[in-house]
C-alpha cells in the first residue's frame, strides 16, 4: 500500500519534470502534439515533424515568453508548444481548469488536448492522452460556460444501448397509429424549489408559516419572486414544518426552460424579502430537499413537478391481435397484476409502469435534458381497460406527473441535441407562446412512453420477451475482452 501511495504522491523538481517530458516525447514520438509557430524571443524554435520538434525550451525561457507583459496571454501561449504549456501547468504557472480562458475562443480544442495530456500523465493508468475518447472537431464554444468545466473530450451517446427497445417501441407506435394516434392532456406545469429555513423556535417558525400562507405573505413573496424573470410566474407555495425548521415549496412556470436556474434565482429573491420581515430566520439551503430534485419522493408523485401529462389511446381489438400478438383480456390482466398490484406489493412510489424510464431517458439524452432528473420524470402509472362494443378494443393510458424538460438552456444548446429538437419541431423558445415548446416535448415523451408500455406489456403477455432479446441483444462481435484492473482500489479489493 505504501509503495502505491508513494508512487502517487511523489513530486518532481522543475528540472526533473523537464527531463521527464523530454523522455516522453522521445520514447513516444507518435504522441507528439503539433507545435505552434516559433517565438521571436531568440530561443530555438520547435519544428514539427523533425527530431528538433521534440526539443523543449527551458522552464525559464518558457516563463519569460508566457509572462511577457507586452502581449496578451493568449498570444504568448500560441508561441509555446503543447509540451511547453504542459511544463508550465505542471510547474503551477497555469491552472489546468483555466486553459480555455487563457487560450481564447480560437484555441479551445488545443486547451482540451493539453488538459488530456496533463491529466493523463498524472493518472495511475496514463491512458487518457491516447485513449479512444474523442476530442477533435467538437464545437466547444457551446460547452464553455454553459454545460461543463475541465473538458477532456466527449462521448458519442447512443441513447439506447439496449437492443430490442427501438424495435419494440416502434411496434408500439405502429399499434398506436393504427388506432388513430395518441391524445395528450397537460394537467400541470410547475418547476419546484423547496428551501430549508431555520428559526430559533417552533413558535417563530409557525408564525412565518402562517404569514406565507396568508394573502399578504403570498403576495409579498410573489412580487419578489417574479421580479427576477419575465418567464417565472409563481403558481403556488406549499409550507411544512419539522421542529423549528420551515420548508417552502415554490412552484413556478419557467417558459421553455426546464427551469432550475430560473426558480433558484426567484426563490433567492423571495427569501430576501422574507428575511426583512423575519430577521431571525436563517436560510440553511436554497434546496432543502423539499423540491424534490433528482431523488425519489412522494411529494413529486402527489403534487407533480415540471410538466404533468396524461397520454391516452384506443387500440382496436384486431390491431392488438395482428400487431401486438396478444389479446385485450390478457393485456388488461397482466397490467393489473404487474404494473398495479406488483408495484404495490413492492411498496413503489410512482413505479406503476413496465419501463417508462427506458423511453424517457433515451429522449432526455437525445434532446439535451438533465439525465439525472429521470429519477422523478420517469414516475408513471400505466392503465389498461377494455373499451368499445363488447370490450373488444383496448383503452390504454400513461399518467406522468413529473416530466422535467426544457427546449432552451442546459444541454439543449448543443448542436446534435438541437438537431433532434428540430426534428421534433420544438427547438428553442416558442416564438408566440413561451412554454409551448417544452410542453410539447413533454407530450411527445409521454406518447413515446405509451408506445413502449404497450409493446413490452404485449411481449410479456404473449411470452415473446426472451426470444426478442436473444435476437436483438446478443451480438457476439461486441463482447469486450476482459481487462486487468489497474487502479490501486482494485488491487486492494482483491487482497482484502
Ligand atoms: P434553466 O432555468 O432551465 O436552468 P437557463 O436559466 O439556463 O435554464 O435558461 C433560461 C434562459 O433562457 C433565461 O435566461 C431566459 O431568460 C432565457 N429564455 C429565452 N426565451 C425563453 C423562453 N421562451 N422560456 C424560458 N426561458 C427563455
Amino acid at each position: 500500500m505504501s509503495s502505491i501511495a508513494q508512487q502517487h504522491t511523489s513530486t518532481f523538481s522543475a528540472r526533473d519534470l523537464e527531463l521527464k517530458l523530454k523522455q516522453v516525447k522521445l520514447t513516444h514520438p507518435e504522441q507528439s502534439l503539433p507545435s505552434p509557430p516559433s517565438s521571436d524571443s531568440g530561443s530555438s524554435s520547435p519544428k514539427q515533424d523533425s527530431e528538433e520538434s521534440y526539443f523543449l525550451r527551458s522552464l525559464k525561457e518558457c516563463l519569460a515568453i508566457y509572462e511577457e507583459p507586452s502581449r496578451p496571454r493568449g498570444q504568448s501561449l500560441a508561441l509555446l508548444s503543447d509540451e511547453e504549456v504542459i511544463m508550465l501547468a505542471n510547474n503551477g504557472n497555469i491552472a489546468t481548469y483555466a486553459l480555455e480562458k487563457l487560450f481564447g475562443m480560437d484555441q479551445l480544442e488545443r486547451a482540451v488536448r493539453i488538459r488530456r495530456a496533463i491529466l493523463s500523465r498524472a493518472s495511475a493508468t496514463g491512458t487518457l492522452e491516447t485513449s479512444s475518447i474523442p476530442y477533435e472537431n467538437y464545437d466547444y464554444s457551446r460547452v464553455l460556460g454553459a454545460c461543463c468545466e475541465n473538458v477532456v473530450g466527449y462521448i458519442p451517446d447512443p441513447p439506447w444501448p439496449e437492443g430490442t427497445l427501438v424495435a419494440s417501441t416502434s411496434r408500439g407506435c405502429k399499434a398506436l397509429n393504427a388506432g388513430g394516434g395518441v391524445s395528450t392532456v397537460l394537467v400541470g406545469d410547475g418547476m419546484t424549489r423547496g428551501p430549508a429555513i431555520d428559526f430559533p423556535s417552533a413558535i417563530q417558525a409557525g408564525k412565518a408559516k402562517a404569514w406565507i400562507d396568508s394573502n399578504e405573505g403570498h403576495a409579498a413573496l410573489r412580487e419578489a419572486f417574479e421580479s427576477t424573470s419575465r418567464f417565472a410566474k409563481l403558481k403556488s407555495l406549499k409550507t411544512a414544518i419539522a421542529g423549528r425548521t420551515l420548508y417552502v415549496r415554490f412552484a413556478t412556470t419557467t417558459g421553455d426552460a426546464m427551469g432550475m436556474n430560473m426558480i433558484s434565482m426567484g426563490t433567492e429573491k423571495a427569501l430576501e424579502a422574507m428575511q426583512k420581515r423575519f430577521p431571525e430566520m436563517v436560510v440553511l439551503a436554497l434546496s432543502g430537499n423539499y423540491c424534490t430534485d433528482k431523488k425519489p419522493a412522494a411529494i413529486n408523485w402527489i403534487e407533480g413537478r415540471g410538466k404533468s401529462v396524461v397520454a391516452e389511446a384506443v387500440i382496436p381489438g384486431h390491431v392488438v391481435k395482428t400487431v401486438l400478438k396478444t389479446t385485450v383480456r390478457d393485456l388488461c390482466n397482466l397490467n393489473v397484476k404487474k404494473n398495479l398490484m406488483g408495484s404495490a406489493m413492492a411498496g413503489s412510489i410512482g413505479g406503476f409502469n413496465a419501463h417508462a424510464a427506458n423511453i424517457l431517458t433515451a429522449i432526455f439524452l437525445a434532446t439535451g435534458q438533465d439525465p439525472a432528473q429521470n429519477v422523478e420524470s420517469s414516475m408513471c402509472m400505466t392503465l389498461m381497460e377494455p373499451t368499445g362494443l363488447n370490450g373488444e378494443d383496448l383503452l390504454v393510458s400513461v399518467t406522468m406527473p413529473c416530466i422535467e424538460v426544457g427546449t432552451v438552456g442546459g444541454g439543449t444548446v448543443l448542436a446534435p441535441q438541437q438537431g433532434v429538437l428540430d426534428m421534433l419541431g420544438v427547438r428553442g423558445a416558442h416564438p408566440q407562446q413561451p412554454g409551448q415548446n417544452a410542453q410539447t416535448l413533454a407530450r411527445i415523451i409521454a406518447s413515446a412512453v405509451l408506445a413502449g408500455e404497450l409493446s413490452l406489456l404485449s411481449a410479456l403477455a404473449a411470452g415473446h420477451l426472451i426470444k426478442a432479446h436473444m435476437a436483438h441483444n446478443r451480438s457476439q462481435v461486441n463482447t469486450p475482452a476482459a481487462s486487468v484492473p489497474v487502479t490501486p482500489g482494485a488491487g486492494f479489493t482483491s487482497r482484502a
